[in-house]
């Protein structure tokens, strides 16, 4: 198997019908850059920046982090690199961060919250990013953005801090693409807005499926319960990104749910053509998209969800298309 991803990694990511798909690599410290060469994946598409935090013993400074993004971005050599702002809180404590006691850490203050909440945090991180992307494109997304005001809110930051550089000569990014993480499902019924302000979106397909189905995804007693394969999800998944190209705006996915080739081989049928994973998951995918006929699989998917949608799972009918196809 291993030996069968490794002569598949200078192949193009293309489907039997002729349809690309983009895939990169989720990373979180400077040890994952060397698998997005083993991988020949496109870049990362999401950079997880609290990996940092968590193994710090205290706050690293705005110049630690700094160090940390020019290593990433010398590492990728050119490869875009998505990087997500700071997402704490929840399930991801900082030892050294005061800690507030939450009846339910998983929709309390966490993420973009602390984010907007306490702006020297953000800034800080913006900052150190800026400066480390000086002269080439800077992505950055920010996680469980819950309304369109919390992003514009973070844009406005990262324009403050634009303005920092300027005014102090420092050089900056050739070009800075701002985007939000689908997370919270209340996004859902705000597309058209966030398209509008976003250059992009990033679907968090754990969290997102942790909300739609009101099931703690660390919880075993109830995450296996709900199937992101099911009706539901799988619509859900197809209003994201039917709207989010209406809009023109990117939607891709980073969640775990891209690295499993059967649900990557689902996105792919709903329409998504950009997928991040852990590197691992790579060859497994590639492997499923080359045998792939995605127009007929987006036919088997329309119908359905058109036909069955009050089924708790549609895993065994994509599993029959993937054997058949
Ligand atoms: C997600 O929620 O799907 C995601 C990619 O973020 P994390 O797993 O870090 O919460
Ligand atoms: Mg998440």
């Amino acid at each position: 198997r291993q030996e069968q991803y490794r002569r598949l990694r200078d192949l193009p990511a293309v489907t039997r019908d002729g349809v690309a798909v983009s895939l990169s690599i989720n990373a979180g410290l400077i040890v994952d850059m060397p698998h997005l060469t083993e991988t020949a994946a496109e870049g990362v598409g999401l950079f997880r920046t609290e990996l940092q935090f968590m193994v710090a013993e205290r706050l690293p400074s705005t110049s630690e982090q700094q160090a940390l993004y020019e290593q990433v971005l010398a590492e990728a050599n050119g490869a875009p690199v998505t990087f997500r702002t700071l997402d704490i809180g929840g399930d991801k404590i900082l030892p050294y961060m005061e800690i507030t006691d939450e009846e339910n850490p998983a929709l309390g203050w966490r993420a973009i919250r602390i984010g907007l909440d306490r702006p020297a945090l953000l800034r800080s991180q913006v900052r150190a990013l800026l400066k480390a992307a000086a002269g080439r494109e800077l992505r950055i997304m920010f996680p469980m953005v819950a309304t369109v005001d919390e992003f514009l809110r973070a844009k406005a930051i990262v324009g403050k801090e634009k303005a920092y550089l300027k005014r102090h000569g420092y050089p900056k990014p050739s070009a800075v693409a701002l985007g939000v993480m689908i997370e919270v499902p209340s996004l859902l019924f705000q597309l058209e807005e966030i398209c509008r302000e976003a250059d992009f979106v990033s679907i968090g397909s754990n969290d997102l499926m942790q909300f739609l189905f009101a099931a703690d995804r660390e919880n075993r007693q109830v995450a296996g319960r709900f199937d992101p394969l099911s009706p539901a999800g799988l619509r859900a998944l197809r209003m994201i990104v039917t709207q989010a190209r209406q809009h023109e705006c990117s939607a891709t996915v980073c969640g775990e749910m891209g690295g499993r080739p059967l649900e990557a081989m689902a996105l792919i049928g709903l329409g998504y053509r950009g997928l991040s994973m852990p590197p691992a998951a790579v060859g497994p995918v590639k492997a499923m998209i080359l045998e792939l006929d995605v127009g007929a699989l987006t036919k088997t998917l329309d119908e359905a969800l058109r036909k069955e949608g009050s089924v708790t799972s549609l895993r065994a009918r994509l599993e029959t298309f993937a054997a058949d196809n």
